[in-house]
């Protein structure tokens, strides 16, 4: 193991524990060798190699992503939105500063242009030297990097009508830091806002249908009290804890159907993707039922 002491790390193990997010339960990954650990500005930065999962991005102890399974995450938080769309033009990424999200918007060719709003260089940073198959996108000609916090990006931008965004993609880590603002229903009417009026928002929802069925009911409820479509879906990524994530979607337009693939992959696209396709994209908003009762009411 890599000389960095880190209290996350005991015995060699990498241990994901939170009494508020996962209360009683954790993850553990065994570490091979600690790569990086700091504090930056905005949060405690740690990069290690584990032993079967690839180098992994931990912000405040908890797992934004692995290279072994993060394109089961990267994969539906974009193509699920990037599908559901007839013809998206102009992305916008909240957070993302790994890299992943991007690389997965560009591979539509009709994206004339993707901005990133992250608020923490060091992530970038990291991810261009310790991730370079998730931030490999950066130096596209379509792509657009601000440092800058979303929230306050969204809140400052007088966007006209042309310049509003098609998809907007909120890749943040958890509420606890710096970005608890976007679990909250000012920011869905920020996002409202700055959206076209086919546009589609996809959103990680923090949380998942065995962690906290409340939280997520009541995340939908905010969305759903601004878009007239918001839906949960979910991707199985096994080094989340519980091992699934959850995705809120919604659109501007009460007719559009986001629980399909409006757009089909083509074979080239499709032959560029290792989760996501066609099937998927409709079976991720089935859900088990007592979950469905919960979050939708019914
Ligand atoms: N896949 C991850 C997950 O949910 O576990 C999330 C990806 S991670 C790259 C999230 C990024 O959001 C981090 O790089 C973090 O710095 C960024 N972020 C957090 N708060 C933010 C804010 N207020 N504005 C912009 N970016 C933010």
């Amino acid at each position: 193991m890599g000389g960095i002491d880190s209290e996350l790390i005991k015995d060699g193990w990498f241990r994901e524990l939170s009494e508020k997010s996962f209360p009683g339960q954790g993850l553990a990954l065994k570490v091979k060798k600690v790569l990086h650990h700091s504090k930056s500005e905005f949060q405690d930065i740690l990069v290690f190699e584990s032993a079967t999962y690839g180098n992994v991005l931990v912000l405040d102890g908890i797992v934004q992503a692995t290279e072994r399974d993060e394109f089961a995450y990267q994969e539906m938080i974009t193509h699920i939105a990037m599908f559901a769309h007839n013809h998206p033009r102009r992305v916008l990424v909240i957070g993302g500063g790994d890299g992943g999200v991007l690389r997965e918007v560009i591979k539509h060719n009709c994206v004339e242009t993707a901005t990133l709003v992250e608020i923490d260089k060091t992530v970038i940073n990291l991810a261009l030297k310790y991730l370079p198959g998730m931030a490999c996108a950066f130096g596209d000609s379509k792509v657009q990097v601000k440092l800058q916090d979303g929230f306050e990006f969204l809140r400052a931008a007088a966007i006209s009508p042309d310049q509003k965004y098609d998809i907007i993609i909120t890749d943040s880590s958890d509420p606890e830091g710096p970005a608890e603002a976007f679990f909250q229903k000012e920011y869905f009417e920020l996002l409202h806002n700055a959206l076209s009026e086919d546009g589609i928002v996809i959103a990680q929802a923090s949380e998942n249908v065995w962690l906290n069925l409340d939280y997520i009911r009541n995340l939908i409820d905010s969305a759903a009290s601004v878009f007239p479509v918001a839906k949960y879906c979910y991707t199985t990524v096994p080094t989340y804890t519980s091992g699934q994530l959850g995705l809120v979607v919604c659109a501007k337009n009460p007719r559009a159907n986001v629980h399909r693939a409006i757009r089909k992959p083509t074979a080239e696209e499709q032959s560029q993707l290792r989760y996501y396709n066609e099937q998927i994209h409709s079976a991720a908003f089935v859900l088990p039922t007592w979950a469905h009762h919960k979050i939708y009411k019914e």
